[in-house]
């Protein structure tokens, strides 16, 4: 099946935007425009029928700035306290953007507690339910202000594919600063070349994402292939694009073929409640 075909058959879709998609380069303000199109594109889909989830970092990144701190907080309580002032400033922008369009966006913080115990994960399965049928928006973070390094998930890139193996989404759309997956880092060596279509992750391909380029948010490339193996076992395909130009994500909905698509294919043996399992221990 070609791209095109395959994008249309599309139901249910997890999007997920780093921080450094989010905030410009230079100052670290949140890029607006790029906010805008995002929003109003994830509307737009909404609008016509698809189930849409957003995953949206940004917390730290946001808080940060509010409080004109110049470094990357290091300190556990100084990154939580600034997860609490942005993630709600976050929210606002995010809420006065749907609002522009008259879509209502609805914030679910999870943290690997929620996901690891059962009743837990069963009642956000079921909230993330309603909230779809009633036709909003989902905007996903982990709940920085809570989560401890024992507990928490740390990249939203794994998140994304959790939520999406949780809601049994069909495509999960990772928007990042690179243009996909390339056979090594691209800005160290010009012969690198942008992987189109992955049908199968090899542990050889998990090992050269090591070593390809990481950006600069939180999961870099290593933890989007392991996130693209949750997904595709969970029955989703996945695809990584450049978010510094949002019209990538129309263009990855189109079927176009731009960034790197990871096919599903539905591992019967993946269960989730498994991977967090193995994931809580390691
Ligand atoms: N949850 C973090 C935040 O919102 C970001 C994690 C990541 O960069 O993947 O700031």
């Amino acid at each position: 099946m070609d791209r095109t075909e395959l994008m249309k058959e599309k139901k249910r879709i997890v999007v997920k935007v780093g921080s450094s998609t989010l905030t410009h380069e230079e100052t670290g303000d949140m890029n607006l425009t790029t906010m805008e199109r995002l929003v109003r594109i994830l509307t737009d889909l909404s609008n016509s029928g698809k189930e849409v989830v957003l995953v949206s970092s940004g917390a730290i990144a946001v808080g940060r700035k509010t409080m004109n701190i110049a470094e990357r907080p290091k300190e556990q309580d100084l990154k939580q306290a600034c997860a609490a002032i942005g993630q709600s400033r976050l929210m606002m922008v995010y809420e006065r953007l749907f609002a522009e369009y008259n879509k209502v966006p609805a914030q679910v913080l999870i943290t690997k507690d929620t996901m690891i115990n059962d009743r837990m994960r069963r009642n956000a399965r079921s909230t993330f339910m309603r909230l779809l049928a009633m036709g909003t928006i989902p905007v996903v973070n982990e709940n920085d202000t809570v989560a401890t390094d024992e507990i928490e998930f740390g990249d939203n890139d794994t998140l994304s594919a959790i939520v999406a193996a949780l809601i049994h989404a069909d495509l999960l759309i990772v928007l990042s600063d690179q243009d996909g997956f390339f056979t090594d880092d691209p800005r160290t060596n010009p012969d690198a070349k942008l992987v189109e279509e992955i049908t199968y992750i090899t542990d050889e391909l998990e090992a050269m994402a090591k070593g390809a380029g990481s950006d600069v948010g939180t999961g870099g490339m290593a933890a989007k292939i392991s996130a693209a193996r949750v997904a595709n076992d969970a029955g989703a395909d996945m695809v990584i694009a450049n978010g510094n130009d949002m019209n990538n994500l129309r263009r990855v909905l189109e079927g176009k073929n731009i960034g790197t698509l990871f096919r599903a294919h539905r591992n019967e043996n993946f269960h989730l409640i498994d991977y967090l399992q193995r994931k809580a221990h390691s």
